[in-house]
């Protein structure tokens, strides 16, 4: 059986206008022979209202209501996909998660999918039927509904192309694809043909915007291609597969950057075991996500400092959380507000030596100072001053020929 799933988000179902253009797309699927499954958001706007209705009920509203609330745009967007499909002829259903069943583990409001029954489906494709899934939600053990996190209709999608052997899934959406860089802050930004799962989680600044990371994750631990389009623009996307079907002759794939940075450095600390275990632990205690650390080989053996970055929402929480930390000593303390994170980012830098010392002259070059390093295998990452940000794109972008 030729399946294809198609997941549309929400600005693709936004309005009455844009619901009545996506089903032509179904539509059209339908034409070629495949068995479509068709899964959708909430119309754009409706979570999140749905969320405010929540707080403004209670603060401490109850986790398990809040999941049967939030889920229900996507029961709105799914019946109107299927009403206008029936309009045109065409057999067609919404389906909620509780109805196939798709069943979910984990907490309220974050849960993961495990098992989807797939019978009612199956027998409902086979008989001609356009099944429309409700995406973002699932039960639990006890029957209750649970949702997947902010996003997560994207891992619907993908969890239904595995339990259903897809041949593709596509995730429609607002954006052509994925990007060599956020187009809004580079112009020459090319869209992606193909991209590694490994590359597309690494450059979640960007990606997260077009999908849920943990999706990804989700494709990548079953193998499953997607293809991120546009609803509304008839041209190829992006294809995020694995490693070995990207024959690519670039080294980087793309550049992603951050906003809102901050930069902690603690001077003069003790140097002796322990210490960046009690630095950090008060800190993830309290959510505070730390980015980039660097901590100096001590010229004494005495002491020595220590550098780190979080988001500057997060500043005062870490300087008031510091201050107060008993267990730690050291001379000074030092914040920079105002910094950002340049990454790039490619597969291709596994195998070709000096992509660092590139990165760095290209910087050099342009009068850009570095202020923080660090690396994995297929990333390099700088801290500059923001006000650098642009300049150090274009002259990245150029530098690996990313836009030709
Ligand atoms: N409607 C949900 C949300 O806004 C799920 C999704 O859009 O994927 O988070
Ligand atoms: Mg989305």
């Amino acid at each position: 059986m030729k399946i294809v799933v198609l997941k549309f988000g929400g600005t693709s179902v936004g309005s009455i206008k844009k619901i009545k253009k996506i089903t032509d797309i179904i539509i059209n699927y339908k034409k070629r022979n495949f068995k479509v499954i068709v899964v959708s958001s909430a119309m754009s706007g409706v979570t999140n209202d749905l969320i405010k209705k929540s707080i403004e009920i209670s603060d401490n509203f109850n986790e398990s209501e809040y999941d049967a609330l939030v889920s229900s745009g996507e029961q709105v967007a799914c019946s109107l996909i299927a009403g206008r499909l029936n309009h045109k002829g065409y057999k067609s259903r919404s389906w909620m998660a509780w109805q196939i069943p798709i069943f979910t583990s984990g907490f309220h409001k974050n849960s993961r999918i495990n098992h989807i029954y797939k019978q009612k489906i199956y027998k409902y494709i086979k008989e001609g039927g356009i099944p429309i899934i409700a995406g973002f939600q699932g039960i639990n053990n006890k029957e209750r509904i649970t949702t997947l996190g902010r996003g997560g209709s994207d891992a619907s999608a993908i969890m239904i192309a595995k339990f259903f052997k897809a041949q593709r899934c596509i995730i429609y959406t607002d954006v052509e694809g994925v990007y060599t860089t956020d187009p809004n802050k580079l112009n020459k930004a090319k869209k992606i043909k193909v991209i590694s799962y490994e590359e597309m989680l690494e450059m979640a600044s960007l990606g997260a915007k077009v999908m849920q990371p943990v999706s990804i994750q989700d494709a990548r631990l079953n193998r499953i291609d997607i293809e991120v389009r546009s609803s509304f623009i008839k041209k190829s996307g992006t294809l995020i597969t694995k490693r070995s079907n990207i024959i690519n002759n670039k080294i980087i794939t793309g550049i992603s950057s951050t906003h809102n940075d901050s930069k902690v450095t603690l001077v003069g600390v003790k140097d002796k075991p322990g210490v960046a275990a009690s630095i950090f632990k008060p800190l993830s205690k309290n959510l505070i996500n730390v980015d980039m650390v660097v901590q100096n080989i001590s010229p004494n053996g005495k002491e020595t400092d220590l550098t780190f970055t979080i988001k500057t929402e997060d500043l005062n929480k870490t300087k008031k959380i510091i201050r107060n930390n008993k267990n730690i000593n050291f001379r000074r303390l030092l914040f920079e507000s105002g910094v950002t994170k340049i990454s790039i980012i490619g597969v291709g830098m596994i195998t070709t030596p000096g992509v660092t010392f590139r990165m760095f002259q290209a910087l050099a070059n342009k009068k850009i100072n570095i202020q923080v390093i660090s690396t994995s295998e297929i990333k390099i990452s700088v801290l500059i001053n923001k006000k650098d940000t642009k300049k150090a794109l274009t002259i990245l972008h150029k530098e690996f020929k990313l836009e030709n």
